[in-house]
């Protein structure tokens, strides 16, 4: 969701689950301030997460680090598609929650590579 204040942009991230460790949310939030940056002409220097299982809702300031950071992401994400080629499903907790879960089929995927290896290593010839 986007909020306006005075005219400026606030993006406002609504997640299903509860706060959780690691900078992905204020990462995504970063990059989404980003865009409505460029769209809007302004400086957008603050957003905020808001954690429905919690009912918490928490400001991120978008410091020069974490730009920074949402800088390097996306340009190791452009360079992951210039190749063609996608990290493999993590297959964790991490999916259980994940908006991106029916599309991405963490399950089938990972199991598929389980299948792959077990092929190959079918006629792995063990020498003593
Ligand atoms: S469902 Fe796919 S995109 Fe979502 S966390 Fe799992 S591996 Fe990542």
């Amino acid at each position: 969701m986007v909020e306006f204040r005075c005219d400026v942009p606030y993006p406002v991230e609504y997640k299903s689950g509860r706060q959780r460790k690691g900078r992905h949310e204020e990462l995504q939030l970063c990059a989404q301030a980003v865009c409505l940056s460029e769209m809007f002409g302004v400086t957008v220097d603050r957003g905020a997460i808001y954690w429905h299982g919690s009912r918490e809702r928490r400001e991120v300031p978008f410091t020069d680090s974490l730009r920074l950071e949402v800088e390097h992401v996306a340009a190791a994400v452009h360079e992951m598609m210039a190749g063609s080629t996608i990290p493999p499903p993590v297959n964790d907790k991490r999916c259980r929650d994940c908006s991106l879960r029916e599309s991405c089929l963490p399950n089938v995927v990972a199991a598929k590579g389980r299948s792959r290896k077990a092929v190959l290593e079918l006629f792995e010839v063990m020498t003593p």
